[in-house]
């Protein structure tokens, strides 16, 4: 037996992963064993017509060696992608989970694969390029991104790269006619530990009248949940529909999303970091004039209680 120290959370520490002895390939799972117990990947057992072990002869069976295969799910092994330039080394049951963040994946357009007009794929570092050349409009330089054509009684939706110090993130815009709601959502293009550290911040500027807006404040997915699978979860920017309206004009929609790097004091939902000047601060700070609409405070839903009524209940 092998003296390989095994250890259950890195895996086995200082030994090769066993290799298959028809093929010579690294074992891969489910690993079943002759009559004799000779142990072949799965591979070559699929391939064997009729199920005879290559290296003695005899039936193969449906046993299966459960010890090489769980050391082998533990086994710590370099991403698939380590040619391409990934340096990251993950316990082998991790791979799967990993490629689908590897920023040396290759990648599908984003907007390929929402809209399906483009086929390009290629590597994250050629994407940008991509951008320019062929989707220079979806291609978010400046902070201001306006919509036009744009009504709450049909669907709608759009896509925008931008990139930020090194990184790529995608902001997706919908309007959902059957939901009744408007959805914003950054992912950042990479892994979810460094989507984690990013936050954005997403303006929606009335073009009714400017001094009206809305700013939501959110957490970054990466790029391997889909846009539509966070707008159901309702991990985004929302807005009704009917709340939307009063932001176009001449059905034209205006926002700007701005990506921040996470500060270790933000907590969902509190604001942020005394260091972190957002504008979300000063527009709590903004003193409420006449002219300083706030929607929240102008426009109290129907499930507010009438203002009287709560007094009468404080005074009690
Ligand atoms: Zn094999
Ligand atoms: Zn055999
Ligand atoms: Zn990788
Ligand atoms: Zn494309």
């Amino acid at each position: 037996m092998s003296k390989a120290k095994f250890n259950k959370k890195v895996g086995v520490v200082g030994m090769e992963l066993p290799e298959c002895p028809v093929c010579m390939e690294q074992m891969s799972t489910p690993i079943y064993q002759c009559l004799t117990g000779h142990s072949l990947c799965n591979t070559c057992t699929v391939n064997l017509i009729p199920p005879f072990c290559p290296m003695c002869r005899q039936a193969m069976t449906q046993t299966r060696n459960w010890q090489l295969e769980d050391m082998i799910e533990r086994a710590t092994v370099p991403c698939p992608n380590k040619s391409a330039g990934c340096v990251y080394t993950m316990v082998n049951m991790e791979v799967e989970d990993h490629l689908k963040e590897c920023i040396f994946r290759q990648m599908a357009c984003p907007l390929g694969s929402v809209f399906g007009k483009c086929s390009w794929s290629g590597k994250l570092n050629g994407m940008l390029d991509h951008f320019k050349e062929r989707h220079p409009k979806n291609l978010n330089t400046d902070d201001e991104i306006t919509i036009n054509n744009t009504t709450i009684t049909n669907d709608d939706r759009h896509m925008y790269l931008v990139a930020q110090n090194k990184f790529l993130f995608i902001i997706s815009f919908k309007i959902d006619t059957m939901q009744k709601m408007a959805y914003w959502a950054v992912q950042h293009i990479g892994s979810k530990k460094s989507a984690q550290q990013h936050v954005y911040e997403v303006h929606v500027t009335s073009n009714q009248d400017q001094r009206r807006k809305v700013i939501y404040t959110e957490h970054c997915f990466n790029d391997a949940i889909e846009a539509n699978e966070i707008f159901r979860m309702a991990k985004c920017a929302i807005m009704p529909l009917n709340m939307m309206d009063h932001f176009l004009k001449d059905k034209r929609l205006t926002f700007s999303c701005t990506i921040k790097r996470n500060q270790p004091g933000f907590k969902k939902g509190t604001g942020s970091a005394p260091e972190n000047k957002t504008s979300q601060n000063h527009s709590k700070a903004k003193p409420k004039g006449p002219g300083g609409n706030n929607f929240r405070t102008k426009s109290p839903g129907p499930h507010m209680p009438k203002g009287p009524n709560k007094q009468h209940k404080n005074n009690k």
